[in-house]
């Protein structure tokens, strides 16, 4: 069932066994574990389907150290950041779950064997077909003559998933809770507080507003934070009513330890003998593509106490980055997410005031380039995505300022730190021997229109604000994402994240929170 938060009957009183705060990635996941189940659950959404400017201005917040913009890199909306992203979903790596003596703060309760079931249920969440994540010649139907280089003693080439249609599930799911008999989500709706018992080992209740001023409860037995790398901090820190430092905070974990996916353009490469068609046009397998990039090997992570980096290869087309471009896209990912493009107008003017860049592009992505891409010997850009160490010093944070709900904003700061530049700058210095050897020399030039690019150079992941640990002094969940100390308050997010790999986060969301729902259903039947 679906009901509209602004015509609920103030001081309404919900009831449910599972309340599930938020409607993003983790939520659709949680929900469809949880559908045709004896479980009543219910989800408490922010936004609607549609993108809307008033809500969305309730993610705003100011960012310290790196640029970083918190509205743009998380939705509010139903389906959260899966309105907007790129659909490429990768597991972690065995390694990225070991304690490793160089990254300080590192290793998961939770081994990547242990995980595995459940990145294969969470592949069938996302329409994707089973494949060696590091068998790259196995996972692709070879319908090109390209074939992955050759692994050296130093490096491999592994691969990832990307969604055909990385928008085809919001409107499935959507739909799907809508006829649900045990799935109920209330939207346009945010919840500002955990109401905690006296000792803080429980939650009673949440409460919940409306921009237009109403306001309501849910109870339940057992409430899901899924509102986001940030929005989980901010509400466990606004729920001061019983611990002043916030819920689940009594060792001053929650909000620290932030970490991303940087994103820094390496410049390009091209050879004369060698074919990288494999690496920048990827395959396509039972519908969703195949992205192949090279990594370094683990145990020569390990000898040279390396982060971890993964390298993409992508083609570069004329006028890409342009300002018609770049909005011409935005409103084509709109209409694919069958909802209205955000400033349809700002965009729209800007593509009718720059048709020759989109002309320039459909020609040359189409036809031209095409077939010039298709020579062994074009140009590929080299795109790096690294791995952060956590630092405690990198945090969300209560401000002063409130937002039109009243509540009070969060802020972020966040550096990219010199640990993580040093590994940074040690990785591509062996990438680049080993390229050299196979006969592809690095340009350190990125095409004037793509260094100019106006994007945001992270992956949008926000991870290890509510990190997993089984003391309770060290994280802020245990390795059932249970907040420590509190019974029934559970969270679904990369927040969870001790460490983050280079792996885009969402995979890792599904799997865990499948496995949380299985814990759920064991619980709520015992
Ligand atoms: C442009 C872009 C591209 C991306 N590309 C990729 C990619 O290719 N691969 C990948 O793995 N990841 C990608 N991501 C990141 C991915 O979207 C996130 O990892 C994922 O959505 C996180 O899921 P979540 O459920 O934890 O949070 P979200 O999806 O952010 O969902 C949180 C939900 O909670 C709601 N909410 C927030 N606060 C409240 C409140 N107080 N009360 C009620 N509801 C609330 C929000 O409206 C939102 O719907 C991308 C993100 C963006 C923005």
């Amino acid at each position: 069932m679906l009901v509209d938060g602004r015509t609920v009957e103030a001081r309404h009183r919900f009831e449910a066994d599972v309340c599930v705060i938020g409607g993003g990635a983790a939520a659709i996941v949680l929900t469809h574990e949880l559908d045709n189940s004896d479980i009543q659950t219910l989800v408490i959404e922010s936004g609607g389907f549609q993108t809307n400017q008033d809500v969305q201005s309730l993610s705003q917040g100011d960012t310290f150290g790196e640029p970083y913009c918190l509205s743009e890199s998380r939705p509010r909306q139903f389906g959260g950041g899966t309105s907007a992203w790129g659909g490429l979903l990768q597991p972690l790596d065995p390694v990225d779950f070991e304690q490793r003596d160089w990254i300080p703060n590192s290793g998961w309760p939770l081994t990547r064997a242990g995980l595995d079931p459940y990145y294969a249920r969470a592949q069938e969440i996302f329409f994707l077909p089973s494949m060696d994540y590091y068998e790259p010649a196995k996972a692709v139907a070879t319908r090109s003559s390209a074939a992955p280089l050759p692994d050296t003693a130093i490096l491999q080439t592994s691969v990832l998933h990307k969604m055909g249609n990385p928008y085809a599930h919001r409107p499935q799911y959507w739909k799907q809770i809508k006829r649900s008999k045990n799935v109920d989500i209330v939207i346009h709706s945010n919840v500002v507080e955990l109401c905690a018992d006296r000792s803080a080992r429980i939650v009673n209740e949440v409460r919940v507003k409306t921009l237009q001023g109403n306001e309501f409860f849910v109870k339940a037995r057992h409430f899901i934070l899924a509102a986001g790398g940030i929005e989980n901090a901010r509400l466990l820190l606004a729920s001061n009513q019983v611990q002043e430092a916030g819920l689940g905070n009594e060792h001053d974990l929650v909000g620290r330890n932030f970490m991303e996916h940087p994103y820094v353009r390496l410049g390009t490469v091209k050879s004369n003998r060698i074919d990288l068609t494999f690496y920048a046009d990827g395959s396509w397998l039972q519908g969703s593509k195949i992205i192949p990039f090279l990594q370094l090997k683990p145990d020569v992570r390990a000898h040279h106490r390396l982060l971890g980096l993964k390298v993409e290869m992508c083609r570069l087309f004329p006028a890409d980055g342009q300002r018609g471009i770049e909005a011409a896209k935005k409103l084509v990912i709109g209409l694919l997410n069958r909802q209205m493009p955000p400033d349809v107008l700002a965009n729209g003017l800007k593509v009718a005031t720059a048709p020759h860049h989109c002309l320039h592009y459909l020609i040359h992505r189409m036809s031209v380039s095409r077939v010039a891409a298709l020579r062994r010997n074009a140009p590929v850009l080299l795109l790096a995505a690294l791995e952060q160490a956590p630092v405690p010093t990198n945090r969300v944070v209560l401000t002063g300022e409130r937002d039109d709900l009243g509540e009070r904003k969060a802020a972020l700061h966040f550096r990219v730190t010199d640990l993580d530049w040093d590994s940074f700058h040690r990785s591509i210095a062996l990438i680049d021997a080993e390229l050299r050897e196979l006969g592809l020399e690095r340009q350190e030039n990125i095409p004037a229109p793509m260094a100019s690019e106006l994007q945001v150079p992270f992956g949008r992941h926000h991870m290890g604000t509510t990190r997993m640990h089984p003391d309770p002094k060290q994280g802020v969940v245990d390795e059932n994402c249970q907040v420590h100390g509190v019974a029934n308050l559970f969270v679904a997010s990369s927040s969870v994240f001790p460490t983050g790999g280079h792996a885009n986060a969402t995979f890792t969301i599904a799997a865990l929170t499948i496995r949380l729902a299985d814990h759920l259903k064991s619980v709520l039947r015992s």
